[in-house]
């Protein structure tokens, strides 16, 4: 067979098969069963504007448009390594689609056809690709062979990845989704996520995209069953259809049986007749059997989860975090806009202490607005990001610390300040807060007296190990085991490629913690832990055992963690850290905890 007729022969069976119950297995990241019907993200026609670029700016318009060809291909590398995981013929057809959409990007008519749009236009990129996309696809449209006029499909897919890596465009579709839906994506960033109304949505399942990335924990915050890393899912999900998502067990299945549906059904309600039991301990004192109290307090993203914080029995806000503010806009929020939507939040809690961690823009978060700031980096999980834009970008700084200063009138507040890695930046902050304060009292506005506290997340290896010497200069300390563990195993959170390797148990990271809250308990300043693992109800034994007596998670993962904790024996617990950190092997660790575990429960 010619591979064109191959090509016609897997189109028809991909579509006799599309009506077949069919189970995929992927990566759980957030537990629950969704069932509802498939909502698939088409990337869409972005529409964008033509506008004339002056002469000495055509190298730069270029420049651009290689950048987000290159983006482009990165995806591609990485969707066709995820394929290989498929056998047979899946992985076949799936990689000879992404080849061909390879092959559109390099040197092809498209790329050689926008390169000379802006060259002798003199037209900005995006209006460049839009012209040269719809030529060519209307070209391949009306050839007579329904093959061939099929692939103005990939010529438009590869058209709208160009354009959407150019723009940064978030999805905005997510608005008038029909109630029940579930979202099936090639990925979902953080900002996309952030868009889903659980009101609306069922969960979602994505082709890429690693378990403690922040587009889980978004899943997890919001009660959204999800499942991510599922290699050919797009290959078969068609919107409308039938879609069960079980976040607990990293399974999705399109068109489930009628008996597939009812059994699912029954799972549901356990889970739900075991949540509505939890709530029953929303009032409870979080207190182990021998009568250590555990400070359990939320993780806040979206103004709307402080609801769902104080609903879950949350005695604080241990982590606000607040580049969300920052996400799915092209403007900057000012002091004004931020001062409000803090207050507000300040305000839900009713009394009890907001942690407002400073902007942690970078990496996978970014925010439109700040594109231009943030640079293309090589690493920029390594790169300018989070404390380290915030102090080359003053007015940034200075605008959260006064919006954050004046949300204090209105409740206890404290300030958190990510991706430390060096006493002077603390300094420095410190600095700019005590000059913000006094420029709020010129103008006349009324501060917390005294200044909330100031704190550190200890996220990097380099702040761990150095966390003695921080106790000097911070007031408190809070262990982000996600990014504590990504840097000191060089492992990418987000990356579904390398998840298996992701370990918070790894005994280097599990030192880090251990010196990083002894050095805190020796200077007495609070120490807490607000990576997923607080909220993992598993871990509990072994961060108690450490020491650490303020665990901070998402709303949701409250009442599993405080029924531990009340199962808890805290002097016990202390024992089996001890024992713990005598191990150097991560395995033998995470045995050690699922035998004390199944043990004390
Ligand atoms: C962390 O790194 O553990 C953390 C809590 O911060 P984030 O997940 O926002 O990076
Ligand atoms: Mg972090």
């Amino acid at each position: 067979m010619k591979s064109d007729d191959k090509g016609k022969a897997r189109r028809l069976r991909r579509l006799q098969e599309r009506g077949a119950e069919r189970a995929f297995e992927g990566l759980g990241v957030a537990p629950g069963i969704g069932i509802g019907q498939v909502h698939v993200v088409e990337t869409g026609m972005i529409t964008v504007s033509e506008y004339q670029i002056a002469e000495d700016k055509i190298e730069a318009e270029l420049e651009r448009f290689h950048n987000a060809v290159q983006k482009s291909q990165r995806q591609l590398r990485k969707l066709s390594s995820k394929a290989e995981e498929l056998h047979g013929a899946a992985a076949e057809e799936l990689g000879f689609l992404l080849e061909a959409h390879k092959q559109m990007l390099t040197g092809s008519r498209v790329t050689r056809g926008v390169e000379s749009r802006i060259r002798e236009h003199r037209v900005n990129a995006e209006a460049a690709v839009q012209f040269v996309i719809s030529k060519v696809e209307q070209d391949f449209a009306s050839l007579d062979d329904p093959y061939l006029s099929a692939r103005a499909d990939d010529v438009r897919e590869v058209g709208n990845r160009i354009l959407r890596n150019l723009t940064q465009t978030a999805y905005e579709a997510f608005k008038n989704l029909p109630a029940g839906s579930i979202v099936v994506a090639e990925e979902l960033t953080p900002a996309d996520t952030a868009l889903l109304d659980p009101k609306t949505i069922e969960g979602f399942a994505t082709v890429l995209g690693g378990k403690e990335g922040h587009t889980a924990i978004m899943a997890r915050s919001l009660g959204l069953p999800a499942v991510l890393g599922i290699p050919d899912l797009l290959r078969f999900a068609r919107t409308g259809q039938g879609i069960i998502v079980d976040g607990g067990a990293g399974r999705v299945i399109l068109n489930p049986t009628p008996a597939t549906i009812e059994d699912y059904q029954r799972r549901l309600e356990i889970i739900e007749r075991d949540e509505r039991q939890l709530t029953r301990l929303r009032k409870l004192p979080s207190v182990t059997r021998d009568g250590q109290r555990i400070g359990l307090l939320a993780n806040v993203e979206l103004p709307r989860e402080a609801e769902m914080a104080m609903h879950a029995g949350a005695e604080g806000v241990g982590l606000l975090r607040t580049e969300f503010l920052f996400m799915n806009r092209d403007d900057l929020p000012d002091e004004d806009e931020q001062y409000q939507a803090l207050r507000q939040i300040v305000e839900t809690m009713e009394g009890q202490p907001v942690t407002i961690r400073t902007l942690d823009v970078g990496g996978e978060k970014l925010a439109p607005s700040l594109r231009d700031h943030l640079g293309e980096s090589a690493n920029p999980a390594l790169g300018l990001r989070a404390i380290r834009l915030s102090l080359k970008r003053r007015e940034l700084l200075d605008a959260q610390l006064a919006a954050i200063l004046r949300a204090g009138v209105h409740g206890p507040v404290r300030i958190l300040l990510p991706m430390i890695s060096s006493t002077s930046e603390v300094k420095q902050v410190r600095e700019a807060l005590l000059q913000v304060a006094r420029r709020l009292k010129r103008r006349g506005l009324k501060l917390p007296d005294p200044l909330p506290p100031l704190g550190v997340m200890i996220e990097v290896p380099g702040a761990a190990l150095s966390a003695d010497a921080l106790t000097q200069v911070a007031d408190f300390f809070a262990i982000g085991s996600n990014d504590l563990t990504m840097y000191t195993l060089a492992i990418d959170r987000g990356e579904e490629q390398v998840a298996y390797l992701y370990n918070p148990l790894h005994p280097a990271v599990l030192r880090l913690v251990q010196f990083a809250t002894e050095a805190a308990l020796r200077a007495r300043i609070p120490v807490s832990v607000c990576g997923e693992i607080a909220g993992d109800p598993k871990f509990a034994p072994l961060l108690l055992g450490l020491g650490i007596q303020d665990l901070s998670m998402a709303a949701n993962s409250l009442p599993r963690v405080k029924q531990r904790i009340r199962n808890l024996d805290y002097l016990a617990s202390a024992r089996f850290a001890r024992q713990v950190m005598d191990q150097w092997d991560s395995g033998r660790i995470a045995m050690l905890l699922d035998d004390f575990n199944a043990l004390a429960t």
